[in-house]
Order: C-alpha cells, then structure tokens, then sequence
C-alpha cells in the first residue's frame, strides 16, 4: 500500500524510524524490536540507509522484507544518492520492486569523510526526478528541515528548494527532528505559502541518552531550547531520571503537535520499542 494513502483520512498517521544494527545478525537483531513496533500497530515503518551502504548487500531492504512479509506493516525504505550512480540506484530500484516495496524516501544523504560521491545525483530532488521518469510506481517521500537544512543558511531559499523536490514527485515529506515546535509551526506556515500542499509530518526524538542528542544536535542542527537542556543537565547522569523526564518532554511535543492539527507523528526511534510504547500509550484517546 501507498503510504500517502494514509494520510487521505483526517486521523494523523503514526510512524516509527528504525536504523539496521551494525552487527552482521542485524536481522536477528532487529527483530524483537520490529515485533514490539509491529504490535503497536503503526501506519509504517522507516529503516534509514547508511551513506556508504552497499547496494548490491541492502541491508535496509531486507528488514523493510522482515517488517512487511513477517509482520504485516507497510515499510518506508530510505535511499540516498550522494554516493552512487544511476546502475546502483536501479538496482536498488529492481530490489524494491522485487519485494513488492512501494514505499521510498529519497535523500541526498548526508557527506561523511572517507565515503567517496559519485557524480549522477547532487540533490534529492535529482533522484525523485529519476525515479519518476524511470516509470517505477513508488510513493516517494522527501526529508525537510523545520530548522533549515544545516548547509543553507537562507530559510527561505531552502524552502524553493523543498519545493523542486515536490515539484519533481515527492508526496509526503518528514521533517528533521526538532525539539521546539514553534520551529515546525514556522516552518509549516513558509511551506504552505511557498505552495507545498503535501502531507507534512513533524519527527520527533526523545532525550533518553545526553552524549546521543548532543552529536545528533550538531549532525542535523536541531537547537536545544532551555527547558530541554536543563533536563539533560538535571538528569543527564541519571539513566532512568532522563528517560522519565524525556518520555514527559517527548509526550508533551506530541500532544501539542496533535492539538495543532498536524498530518502525523514520525518518531524516531532510535530502535528503542520502550520508548515507542510509551508514546502510543501517552497519545492512545488522542488520535
Ligand atoms: P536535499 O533535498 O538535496 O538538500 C540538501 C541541501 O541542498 C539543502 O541545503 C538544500 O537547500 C539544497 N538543495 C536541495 N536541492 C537543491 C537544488 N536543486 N539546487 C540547489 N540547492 C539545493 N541520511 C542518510 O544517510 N540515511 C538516511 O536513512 C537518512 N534518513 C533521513 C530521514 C529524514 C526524515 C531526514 C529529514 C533526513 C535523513 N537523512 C538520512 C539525512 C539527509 O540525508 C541529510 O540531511 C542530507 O544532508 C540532506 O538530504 P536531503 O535529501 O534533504 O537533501
């Protein structure tokens, strides 16, 4: 199924992210994760795909199979462009249609030293553009950045550039976690009047773990309000403390997400079922 289906009626759809362990039993180790996910009965679930990853060996693609054949949710399958050609992204392409995958998130995908760029895709907007033109039937989602993308500093022109990837095909997108709403309501409200009339669905990510949020804040350029960073400096060194105060922060960003109409609720996980668990519980007789 279409994930944009999802988005048709008026009830917000729930996602979760999850990444494939590093390990090489990744699918065994996945999976008592994907079983509790599964359980919760979430619209979908993505599995990010690592800058460097091979194509031919995809990990994502198979626990996209896993979450799909096994337990029976529809699965997001992220791809990047950065670090391949056209001959791998059609590859990658032919796999997903092999499985029966219709879901994809095309991104450019993050430059990481040592992981050489290929030259046939500079911008997410480039691989929409090839997917669509080369006839496969995907639901293509895009990523977005309530915050603006770290790399370009006018807001403004980051959002036209959000647009093109609209504009090449993309029919959903999924925002950057951010930990201040007013952020995504800006950014909502510029998205709309640039003419961006897809669902758009905020991600979100709880502090349960103080060195984690600290690297992902400079990775993606999420700012910290000082509500949050007090939590991390009052409870950072007390591992079931800041799980507590950060499943109430995560609970709270939620419910005034839900109050304020949005198209959904992406969490990214961070392969943590406890943590997806409790948000499903807190939001359960509000969605
Ligand atoms: P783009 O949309 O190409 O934008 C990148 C930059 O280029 C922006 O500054 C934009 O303003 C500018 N730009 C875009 N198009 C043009 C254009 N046509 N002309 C000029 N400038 C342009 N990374 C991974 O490696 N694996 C993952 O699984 C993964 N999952 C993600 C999931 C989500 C929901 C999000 C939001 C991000 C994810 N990322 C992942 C990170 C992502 O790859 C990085 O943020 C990357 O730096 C940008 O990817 P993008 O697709 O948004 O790029």
């Amino acid at each position: 199924m279409k994930i944009s289906e999802f988005y048709k009626d008026h009830k917000p759809a729930i996602s979760f992210e999850i990444f494939p362990p590093k390990r090489d039993s990744y699918l065994k180790d996945i999976e008592p994760t994907v079983e509790i996910l599964a359980d919760l009965k979430p619209d979908y679930i993505s599995i990010t795909f690592g800058a460097g990853g091979s194509v031919a060996d995809n990990r994502t693609i198979d626990i996209a199979r896993l979450i799909k054949e096994k337990y029976h949710v529809e699965p997001m399958v992220h791809m990047t462009c950065l670090n391949y050609d056209k001959n791998e992204i059609d590859l990658f392409a032919r796999q997903m249609e092999e499985y029966g995958m219709e879901n994809v998130l095309a991104l450019r995908g993050d430059r990481r030293e040592g992981v050489p760029e290929k030259h046939d895709f500079k911008y997410a907007n480039e691989l929409t553009d090839y997917l669509v033109s080369g006839g496969h039937d995907f639901c293509i989602a895009g990523g977005c950045y309530p915050e603006g993308h770290p790399e370009c500093q006018d807001k403004e022109k980051d959002i036209l550039n959000l647009k093109k990837k609209v504009d090449a095909g993309d029919s959903l997108l999924i925002s950057q976690l951010f930990f201040d709403n007013r952020f995504f309501y800006d950014f909502l409200s510029l998205a709309r009047k640039t003419g961006i009339n897809v669902p758009i669905t905020p991600g979100i990510m709880p502090v349960i773990n103080k060195a984690q949020i600290e690297r992902m804040t400079v990775t993606c350029g999420a700012s910290l309000p000082p509500r949050f960073r007090r939590i991390m400096d009052r409870y950072g060194d007390n591992k079931e403390g800041l799980f507590d105060a950060g499943m109430a922060y995560l609970v709270s960003q939620a419910i005034d997400l839900l109050a304020n109409d949005v198209d959904g609720i992406h969490l990214y996980s961070m392969n943590r079922p406890d943590v997806a668990r409790r948000l499903v519980d807190s939001l359960k007789n509000l969605v």
